[in-house]
């Protein structure tokens, strides 16, 4: 039997093993990738914790041992049977959303939906789905892993797999972006513009024809970085000063306020910053939101009303919804450059983990490359 080393955790809270197992073989429209790049931010931290039972207690993970690792890209390295737009040798990004198959939202290609649907190498979003680990054992920190033909996005030879393997934060900004029905010509606001799920939203704005991006930060220093990537297109707001941000950016609207609101702030940021920016929608606008406050949000119901708002919620992203990013990219539309990519070999990934803390910015890709 084939072997491959993998990266395993043996006990929450404790370090990664590398460990020679076996090496996966694809069922019938299933693939076999060979893992180039496996992008690690400081979440992972929490979810290989002792801890992260505490902190979100519906988010299970699988039984240990168990290879974690969200976002994944590689070189197809064999294909099961009934695979039919893949074939060894092609390079991909894996979208490690997995649904059952079979539920109402699944039969509608809707795996994000799914009452057990899991992320392949990081965690459940329900006890039922922890099942489905079983079925897809593989995180990105191994030589190798298996996914569902469906899940993979094809990269034009101008991504590279560093690039490639942070799709999942890029492409829940490009899928947030989707379902609020942005238009080109239209302006953007990203509150938390610096981070990563934010930049992700930036780049992605930018890709559909966004005119303005108005993002919002703490840290003049990364918000000067954020505007130097288009700055006929982007301005920044250094938030906590005497300027609130709906009449900074109705000041760049003629009054009007922007089109659409993306908020991603982190797991800690006050409801009062996500309701700051909020306000900054104009009158039949949009707010999404894809970031992690967690604090009761407080205002009038009927502001609602009154700005003819719709406000909707966004969590990752398909795996065709990652195509049209990768066709983007090819095309240059999307502006992948601007990351700083920080490269660990298999070997090194604890210390890769350990590099991982609060000054990591959106700009900053740490990539395992087992
Ligand atoms: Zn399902």
């Amino acid at each position: 039997m084939a072997k491959m080393i993998a990266a395993r955790l043996h006990k929450y809270g404790g370090p990664l093993h590398l460990d020679e197992v076996e090496r996966p073989e694809p069922r019938p429209g299933e693939v076999r990738i060979r893992v180039a790049a496996c992008n690690i931010v400081p979440n992972l931290k929490n979810v290989l914790s002792d801890y992260w039972q505490d902190l979100f207690p519906h988010l299970l993970r699988p039984k240990l041992p168990a290879i974690f690792g969200l976002d994944a890209a590689g070189t197809v390295d064999t294909v099961g049977e009934g695979v039919f737009a893949f074939q060894p040798g092609m390079r991909v990004y894996v979208n490690p959303a997995r649904g059952c198959g079979d539920c109402r939202h699944c039969r509608n290609g809707e795996y994000l939906y799914c009452p057990r649907g899991i992320f392949q190498g990081y965690f459940s979003r329900t006890p039922e789905g922890v099942a489905l680990f079983d079925f897809y054992p593989t995180g990105g920190l191994g030589e190798y892993l298996i996914a569902p033909a469906d899940a993979l996005v094809s990269l034009p030879d101008n991504v590279s797999f560093e690039a490639g393997a942070r799709f999942g934060y890029i492409g829940t900004g490009y899928g947030a972006l989707v379902k609020a029905r942005m238009r080109p010509g239209e302006t953007v606001v990203v509150n938390g513009i610096g981070g990563t799920l934010g930049l992700g939203a930036a780049i992605s704005a930018l890709a559909m024809g966004a005119t303005k991006v108005f993002g919002t930060g703490r840290n003049q220093s990364l918000l000067d970085r954020v505007k130097a990537v288009d700055p006929d297109r982007i301005e920044v707001l250094a938030v906590g000063g005497d300027t609130r941000i709906g009449d900074w950016v109705r000041g760049l609207t003629a009054g009007y306020g922007a089109d659409l609101v993306v908020d991603a702030l982190p797991p800690g940021a006050p409801a009062s910053a996500w309701m700051e920016a909020a306000d900054a929608v104009r009158v039949g606008g949009t707010h999404v939101d894809i970031g992690a406050v967690n604090e009761p949000l407080t205002f009038p119901g009927y502001w609602i009303k009154a700005r003819n708002a719709t406000i909707i919620g966004s969590r990752w992203f398909t795996a065709a919804e990652g195509q049209e990013m990768a066709e983007m990219a090819g095309a240059g539309t999307l502006d992948l450059s601007i990351f700083d990519h920080h490269r660990f070999a298999l070997a090194d990934v604890n210390n890769a983990l350990a590099a991982l803390h609060g000054e990591v910015r959106g700009f900053d890709n740490f990539v395992v490359m087992p």
